[in-house]
């Protein structure tokens, strides 16, 4: 193998698939793309493809695959594309590959994650679903197979940064306190409560301070989004749900803090711009150049913090209950959520009535042990045949 590194980007047409290729593309002595991943947007990943010249490319189906698979031979180009499930795995484990950005959204990113994990790749996790519905499976699999895993959610890259450097190699993080995890508030914050009812789709798209995937923009709005990183960070940073404290901070300026028990509280700024974790997890331990402008403290002159309101925001209580509740409860709680934002985008329900959905379907079914991937994809396939059942009642 040569000294630049192959990186597989799940995910490569989204958010934080073109920022990883923004980041990789400016230092190509160190990294090239070896392998890119889209879904729907395949004029995006044939565009991404002329550009990156990967060795693969991923599609879900056999006959959008082929048809790029013509194109690039047509633009001279010996990118071989694979297909589906099988193919993301494919791609995620290759022998030539030396990391993995895993950035597909939702339930669909665990398989070719875990399979990268098994793999040993080295994972750079964005993927917080993932996470969330599997924690306990994904983390004994990266002890297992010895995968350095360093998370790209910009607060638990800010966590991580806060935390002894050999935290990655598998030390432990001695005197953590606790971890203050914060969050911008999203664009409800300071809505007045009864019109909560009635924002559009494109009001909880707008977040104020990041630029995102639709599907984590409306996690941003619900709070959803806090509360599957903090069930996140209690796996990435062996945390007890107890021990995280949200800090509704709207600068986004903050990243997140680690509270020691000698009362040092460290903590990790920057402009709110995910390269500069992706550019951090790329290059760890070392620092490469991310195209992030420096942060001016004069312009952003001031810092707030707020307690988060549960009442105003019901999902983050659910997320930390079903953390409490541990086993299957993350994975439903997940795939009740992916279900009602769908729901929520395609006109068929209120912005308020995602938690409504998501509770119900977390009170009408037992939590079990999540002791292996059927237990939580089964746990996954109820919840959504739930939340199914909950939208055609209404
Ligand atoms: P996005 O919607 O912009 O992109 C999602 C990517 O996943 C696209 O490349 C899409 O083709 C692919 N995808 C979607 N459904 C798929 C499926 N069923 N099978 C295979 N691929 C599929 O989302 P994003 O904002 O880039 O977020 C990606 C992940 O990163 C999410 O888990 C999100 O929570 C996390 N994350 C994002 C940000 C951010 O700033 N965007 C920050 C922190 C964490
Ligand atoms: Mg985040």
């Amino acid at each position: 193998m040569s000294s630049v590194q192959q990186i597989t980007v799940l995910g490569a047409t989204g958010s934080i698939g073109l920022s990883t290729l923004d980041v990789i593309a400016r230092h190509p002595e160190r990294y090239r793309a070896f392998a890119l991943t889209g879904f729907s947007r395949t004029e995006e990943l044939y565009a991404l493809c002329c550009k990156h010249k990967p060795s693969y490319a991923v599609l879900p189906d056999a006959a959008s695959a082929q048809a790029l698979e013509r194109r690039l031979r047509e633009q001279g180009l010996t990118t071989e594309v694979l297909h589906g499930e099988a193919g993301l795995c494919a791609v995620a484990s290759h022998a030539d590959v030396h990391a993995v950005m895993a950035a597909i959204v939702g339930a669909a990113g665990l398989p070719p994650t875990l399979a990268a994990v098994e793999a040993g790749k080295k994972i750079l996790l964005a993927n917080k679903e993932a996470l969330v519905m599997s924690g306990a499976l994904f983390m004994q699999a990266v002890k297992k197979s010895g995968s350095v895993l360093l998370p790209i959610d910009s607060e638990h890259n800010a966590i991580f940064q806060c935390l002894p450097v050999d935290y990655a190699r598998g030390m432990a993080a001695v005197g953590v306190r606790r971890i203050l995890l914060t969050a911008s508030g999203g664009p409800f914050r300071q809505l007045p409560v009864d019109e909560l009812e009635n924002v559009s789709l494109a009001q909880a798209c707008a977040h104020p301070n990041w630029s995102m995937g639709r599907k984590i923009s409306i996690d941003s709005a619900s709070m959803m989004n806090k509360g599957l990183e903090l069930i996140e960070a209690c796996w990435l940073f062996d945390v007890a749900p107890a021990q995280v404290e949200v800090v509704v901070h709207p600068q986004s300026v903050i990243h997140s803090l680690v509270d020691y028990v000698d009362g040092s509280v460290l903590a990790q700024l920057g402009n709110p711009d995910m390269r500069t974790p992706i550019a951090n997890a790329l290059a760890w331990p070392e620092r490469i150049e991310s195209g992030v402008a420096p942060l001016d403290l004069f312009t952003i002159a001031r810092l707030d913090f707020q307690a988060p309101d549960e009442v105003r925001f019901p999902c983050l209580r659910l997320a930390r209950e079903a953390a409490q509740a541990g086993g299957t409860a993350p994975a439903m709680l997940n795939a009740a959520n992916e279900v009602a934002v769908g729901a929520f985008i395609e006109g068929h329900i209120r912005f308020t009535q995602i938690p409504a959905m998501i509770e119900s379907v977390l009170q009408a079914e037992p939590v079990r042990a999540a002791d292996s991937l059927d237990a939580v994809f089964s746990a996954d396939r109820r919840a959504r045949e739930l939340a199914g059942h909950w939208l055609s009642r209404r």
